[in-house]
């Protein structure tokens, strides 16, 4: 399945390692071999290229990328604005990238040369200070030429206008054009196109920045040296993280979702499946078919023509996988497939088929997860938890 980003008519390019490169529908891949064909080393018939690592004198000048992971994982938001820095970086400069939360990407992949993991300032903690303060020591440790960061509503465009503010620095926000020499962005509701010198802080808005890189970085761990001088310098007690509040998951709208169970034509008993989504906490979803069925109401639908959904863990019980069905789950990060059919679509897509029943699968699981509720690990708990894990991590 070919996937075609809708294209903004104003912006018929994205900044890519080989330099502008125009969006041409269909015609994505010249674009990628020319980014490859610059820095490519000799290839073999079938292998695929391993990427030569950029080169560069350390400790002369430093890019540093800013952004907060969402399960150990950089959107791809933020891996553009890494790719800005790796992308700007010449032979005498190093790119480094402070992280927000844990990340178990590879970031030299991303690349990064250098990288500091703050899994302590998470996204989910609300320490709007503790977050600058930290930002402030990574610079003080760095001294960046400039700092890239997506200009996104979840953390970090806030995170990069506090600090411009507090460091007094020069800032661009919703940038959507950069190169070595300068920033451009819309204004004036977009009637109007302004440009600048590059500035201290870059935010940069989604799809400016092409993230695919034809090298990699270094990708050294660091450990951000911090004596607390920049945190001392805000005041503490002004507010209090109360925490996040548990919601009951049918309460959730679908898109929100972390963990999903979604029903299709091969699910009959409707009661068993509820039951288990209460049992599990999860949230429901449903095939076209099963909610044409009068199953499940039309918002429960998911897919092209229904809700698109981000899920943690998506299991798919009974459904065959149609490729409208699989438009809704393309952003799902795990996704189980319980069905009698060891072929049908869905089991291409999944990270674990189980070739099963889906009435029995559901009631066996109901049961395996109310006795590990209770303390008591069954055989039938433990057996039903390994299989999920193994799935998982394959
Ligand atoms: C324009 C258009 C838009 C559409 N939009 C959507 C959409 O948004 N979302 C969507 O889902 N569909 C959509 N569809 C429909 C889509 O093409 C499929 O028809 C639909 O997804 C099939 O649903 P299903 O997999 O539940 O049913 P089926 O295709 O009937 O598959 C049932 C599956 O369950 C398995 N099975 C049967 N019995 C059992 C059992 N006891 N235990 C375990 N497995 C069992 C079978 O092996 C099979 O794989 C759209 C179609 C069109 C034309």
């Amino acid at each position: 399945m070919t996937t075609i980003k809708r294209i903004d008519p104003r912006r018929p390019f994205v900044i890519a390692a080989s330099g502008l490169k125009r969006i041409t529908l269909g015609e994505e891949r010249a674009g990628d071999a020319a980014d490859a064909a610059m820095f490519a080393a000799p290839l073999g018939a079938h292998a695929p290229a391993p990427k030569p690592k950029r080169a560069y004198e350390a400790g002369v000048r430093t890019l540093l990328a800013v952004a907060h992971s969402d399960r150990g994982a950089l959107d791809e938001h933020a891996r553009q604005a890494l790719a800005a820095a790796a992308i700007l970086a010449d032979a005498r400069t190093e790119v480094a990238l402070l992280v927000f939360g844990e990340l178990t990407d590879d970031a030299a992949a991303l690349g990064a040369d250098k990288v500091v993991q703050l899994p302590l300032l998470a996204r989910p903690a609300f320490a709007p200070d503790k977050t600058l303060a930290a930002l402030c020591d990574c610079v003080d440790a760095f001294a960046p030429a400039h700092i890239f960061m997506p200009d996104n509503a979840t953390g970090d465009g806030d995170l990069g206008r506090r600090y411009a503010a507090r460091a007094r620095a020069s800032i661009a926000t919703h940038v959507v054009e950069i190169d070595a020499e300068h920033v451009g962005c819309y204004v004036d509701a977009g009637r109007a196109f302004a440009t600048r010198s590059l500035p201290d802080v870059i935010l940069l808005d989604p799809e400016a920045v092409s993230a695919k890189l034809p090298f990699v970085g270094a990708g050294e761990a660091v450990a951000l040296r911090t004596d607390g001088a920049a945190e001392r310098r805000h005041d503490a007690g002004r507010y209090a993280d109360r925490g996040t509040a548990q919601l009951d998951a049918a309460q959730v709208a679908l898109e929100e979702a972390d963990f999903i169970i979604s029903a299709g034509n091969g699910v009959t008993d409707i009661a068993a499946f509820e039951t288990l989504a209460r049992t599990l906490g999860a949230a429901i979803g449903a095939s076209r078919v099963a909610v044409d069925n009068g199953h499940f109401t039309r918002d429960k639908q998911v897919g092209a023509t229904g809700k698109t959904v981000n899920a943690s863990v998506y299991i798919a019980f009974g459904i065959s996988g149609a490729v409208q069905h699989l438009q809704g789950i393309k952003d799902c990060r795990h996704v189980i497939a319980v069905n009698l059919d060891a072929s049908a679509p869905i089991a291409k897509r999944a990270n674990l088929t189980v070739v099963a029943d889906a009435q029995s699968t559901m009631r066996a699981l109901t049961d395996a997860v109310g006795e590990a509720k209770q303390g008591g690990h069954s055989h039938a708990g433990a057996a039903a938890s390994t299989n999920v894990r193994e799935g998982l991590a394959a």
